[in-house]
């Protein structure tokens, strides 16, 4: 049985429709008419449920962002123009200059220089702790800390967070647990595991196929009781949850990410990914197939893989236990130097060379020479780039064919 059997009937179910035209319906205007002055008045104020301006919503992304809400529980989401548009929309809308940033695990490249770098130059500090340092995690939590954000798999480390564990920190402390998903749809649920918001970017996996661009940021609903958000950390968004209450940080998301800072998706993006969505379940479950097939014959060959499917892997129970549904389409090969990495990727003739990661062919990336070349010793070593480290990301091809490829192209 397919493991995301679940996802398999609800995913095509939502994104065709019964009547009229069956694939998404692509709305492209940037702005719209509001017929009369009275229901424009009623758009501005909420009243009235009709688009107001593309930079702020669009019907073709309403779809999508419905969707995406459900598959991960949330009462609502916001999709945007690219992964880092998403994580931008997540963590500005609450951040102001002072407040702090626990960092778990990963971490994706562009989200260390954005952490490092852009929320540095605003006096937003970031703190970072591997996935294990739960004491350490738990000491930096201060009056200034905003958010703990977590990579639901390490990238390119390979080491898997105990998302629940983090997520019973985060929620004893009153704060709020962003999870970057990007990797692992429909096989980590994180706002199950307790966490609040959930960051995709939609141009991997989801899509699947390197047609377009595109991020997404699910919220969990404010509860009507207690809730930590109703805390004085964050007395900032008070007035959302007072005006819209469960839906609090849509609003949050829409006034003050995509208003003041744009990172929208755009109609034709939202369609495409959604064509690429109802296929996700399917994509996903070969490829996790392939990669728990792949990784242990590679392994038996001599090659050096770093996957927590392999019994050697520090998170190997972790994986058995947390990860059942596997932890996506990546793992990483270490071919020891950079010349025997390049002659590996160059002679193989399956691999495409790219930076991207969960497309329907199979990908492979040399790290240091790439995305963390302008990354000092520390950091590289801190996040496991190692001089001769290959990131490859497993497509649907057969798993015989792409073991074949590896072996000619190691001379193995
Ligand atoms: C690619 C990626 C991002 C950024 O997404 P873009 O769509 O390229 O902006 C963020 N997080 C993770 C884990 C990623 O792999």
């Amino acid at each position: 049985m397919n493991r995301f059997e679940e996802f398999t009937t609800r995913i095509v179910q939502q994104v065709g429709k019964k009547e009229g035209a069956i694939s998404p319906v692509m709305v492209n205007s940037a702005s719209f008419g509001y017929g009369n002055c009275e229901s424009g008045e009623g758009i501005f104020d909420g009243s009235v449920k009709k688009p107001l301006y593309a930079r702020v919503g669009n019907p073709t992304s309403a779809q999508l962002e419905q969707i995406l809400a459900s598959m991960d529980g949330g009462i609502g989401a916001v999709v945007a123009s690219t992964g880092m548009g998403a994580i931008a929309m997540a963590t500005l809308s609450l951040l102001k200059s002072g407040d702090e940033i626990i960092s778990i695990g990963g971490l994706f490249g562009g989200t260390y220089s954005y952490f490092t770098e852009t929320l540095a130059r605003f006096g937003i500090t970031t703190h970072f702790f591997d996935v294990d340092e739960l004491a350490g995690i738990e000491e930096a939590i201060n009056t200034a800390t905003k958010i703990i954000f977590l990579e639901s798999v390490g990238n390119p480390n390979m080491r898997l967070p105990d998302i629940s564990k983090i997520a019973q920190i985060a929620n004893a402390h009153g704060i709020v647990l962003i999870v970057d998903n990007t990797c692992t749809p429909l096989s980590v649920a994180p706002i199950a595991l307790g966490s609040d918001i959930v960051v995709y970017s939609t141009t991997k996996i989801i899509t699947g196929n390197a047609s377009a661009l595109g991020g997404a940021v699910i919220y969990r609903a404010i509860s009507e009781g207690e809730d930590k958000l109703k805390g004085d950390r964050y007395r900032d968004i008070h007035p959302f949850i007072k005006k819209m209450g469960a839906m609090a940080l849509i609003g949050v998301a829409k006034k003050r990410a995509l208003r003041d800072f744009g990172m929208s998706a755009n109609g034709f993006g939202s369609y495409l990914t959604m064509l690429g969505l109802e296929t996700l379940p399917l994509r996903l479950d070969r490829i996790v197939t392939t990669v728990e097939t792949v990784v242990c014959a590679l392994q038996e060959r001599g090659f050096n893989v770093n996957h927590p499917s392999l019994a050697a892997h520090p998170h190997h129970e972790r994986y058995r236990s947390q990860f059942a549904n596997g932890c996506g389409s990546i793992f990483t090969i270490d071919m020891g130097s950079k010349e025997r990495a390049f002659e590996f990727l160059n002679r193989s003739k399956l691999i495409t060379i790219t930076a991207n990661i969960g497309d329907s062919r199979t990908l492979g990336l040399h790290m240091a020479s790439t995305i963390y070349r302008d990354f000092d010793d520390q950091t590289k070593e801190f996040l496991g780039i190692t001089a001769g480290l290959i990131r490859i990301s497993i497509g649907l091809e057969s798993a015989e064919a792409i073991i074949d490829d590896f072996a000619n192209a190691a001379k193995i």
